[in-house]
């Protein structure tokens, strides 16, 4: 009989274990629900991830700043923002299984007992749904009483709220502006799944920019269509990303527009990140909550007003797993199938692998002579000088390494090596005096069609 394919969500996770990527959590202990380690190789990709929201949300912008504020905050500040009463998922139990599902998502559950059907299509009886907050809550200090209860911040985005007189005051910063950060937040989710896509701690890049209320429609529509271009910029395919406009009835009561930047899972289009209109709802709230007026001061108008604010807010995990599904490929060649990771080479976790194309004649030592100076020029790279060089080159492919350069005999005799480019799996001689000047102009070509590279 012949073996099931696997589906390509379990291809991804065996391969995220076996190079390196992503582990279980608590593995050794039978894991817990939904909570992921990285790898060495995963934490390269969630840093590249990182570095290029950053770079193109903040340092390359003079209108950004960013922020680091804490996870733990007064716990008033989730009463101001809304999240107590209202950061809730509907729940709902089966009296038969026992199981607790999320009634808006019960075509993602299966029933305990009969894993083969949703909650609702087997014989089990229903709860009518309750809310059910997703926010961990636990305490400071050593007494537990009502008093030191805190909560793990769901969002990082109420921390910037908080500093936006901080920010203002300190930075010269005046609408229009954004504050950036980038950090963990908790959920307790009912259904977590799809393995790193929706988990209980996870990572978030967001930002508020501050506007001028007239200008708020502007705004949107420039950060919606920038978002959207920074993936297609970092390679994901366009054909596989979409914008989809929340309707009323899915509008927050407080927002004029939101949308979703949304991407094709092999489980269904999905939310990757959400830009949404919030109004001066926030610093309206913290304003009236706290007792200090978030407002800004117009000195050519003379006048104080609450900005509008819009915000991208997106998952630092989710982008990470979307890049890796989305540079996941299958290739034909003569023999063999390849298995190859296209990523873009600003984000893939190694840049360059260097091999000797044999283990003597002075080969190896002089491809570490290599690897060494392409480090300091701050290169990712990884040097292997086992098995067949053929072998080394999928291997290389597998975690998506764009470049792979060989020292031979004629390196020694010559100073030049042969470039190896993942994707044509072209092959170039290269001087080693002008091999980071190479790899430099490669990378900055990315994507680009020739005839406008250099
Ligand atoms: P969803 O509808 O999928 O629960 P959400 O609309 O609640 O997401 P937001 O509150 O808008 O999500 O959070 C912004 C981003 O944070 C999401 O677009 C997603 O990329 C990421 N995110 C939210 N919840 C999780 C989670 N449990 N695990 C991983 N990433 C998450």
């Amino acid at each position: 009989m012949a073996k099931p394919t696997p589906s390509l969500m379990d291809t991804i996770v065996s391969l995220c274990k076996r190079r390196g990527f992503v582990f279980q959590a608590s593995e050794i202990y039978g894991g817990i629900g939904n909570t992921y380690d990285y790898g060495p190789l995963g934490v390269e990709l969630k840093r590249r991830v990182k570095d290029a929201w950053w770079d193109r949300t903040v340092t390359r912008r003079s209108d950004v700043v960013g922020l680091d504020s804490a996870i733990l905050q007064n716990p008033r500040v989730w009463e101001a923002s809304g999240h107590l009463s209202n950061f809730t998922d509907p729940l709902i139990d089966c009296k038969t299984c026992k199981g607790r599902f999320r009634a808006d998502k019960l075509e993602d559950a299966h029933c305990l007992l009969k894993p083969s059907l949703h909650p609702g299509e087997c014989d089990g009886e229903l709860t009518e749904p309750r809310a059910f907050n997703l926010m961990f809550k636990t305490n400071v200090g050593a007494v537990e009483s009502s008093s030191s209860v805190v909560y793990l911040r769901p969002e990082t985005a109420q921390g910037i709220f908080l500093n936006f007189l901080n920010v203002l005051n300190s930075s010269r910063m005046k609408p229009p502006f954004g504050i950036a950060q980038i950090g963990k937040s908790f959920r307790n989710e009912i259904t977590p799944g799809n393995f790193v896509f929706r988990m209980r701690e996870f990572e978030q890049a967001e930002m508020e920019f501050f506007v001028p209320p007239d200008e708020n429609e502007r705004w949107y529509e420039f950060w919606r269509r920038e978002r959207f271009s920074w993936y297609v910029d970092l390679g994901i395919r366009e054909e596989k990303l979409r914008l989809r406009d929340h309707d009323q009835a899915e509008l927050a009561h407080y927002s004029t527009a939101t949308c979703d930047v949304e991407y094709e899972y092999p489980f269904g289009w999905g939310e990757l990140e959400g830009i949404a209109c919030r109004t001066d709802y926030d610093l309206k709230q913290h304003s009236a909550a706290s007792g200090t007026n978030l407002v800004y001061f117009d000195p050519q108008t003379k006048e104080h007003y609450t900005p509008y604010v819009i915000e991208p807010a997106g998952g630092i995990d989710r982008m990470a797993l979307t890049f890796l599904i989305d540079a996941y490929a299958e290739e034909p060649l003569e023999n063999e199938t390849r298995t190859v990771l296209r990523f873009h080479p600003e984000i893939a976790p190694i840049t360059v692998a260097v091999f000797p194309l044999v283990k003597k004649d002075g080969m190896p030592e002089k491809a570490h002579e290599i690897e060494d100076e392409l480090r300091r020029a701050r290169f990712t790279t990884f040097y292997d000088e086992k098995a067949a060089i053929g072998r080394r080159y999928r291997r290389q492919d597998e975690v998506g390494t764009p470049w792979c350069v060989t020292v031979d005999g004629d390196t020694l005799k010559e100073d030049v090596v042969t470039v190896r480019e993942r994707d044509s799996m072209q092959q170039a001689r290269v001087p080693v005096k002008e091999l980071a000047a190479y790899l430099v102009e490669a990378r900055a070509g990315w994507g680009r069609p020739a005839a406008t590279r250099g």
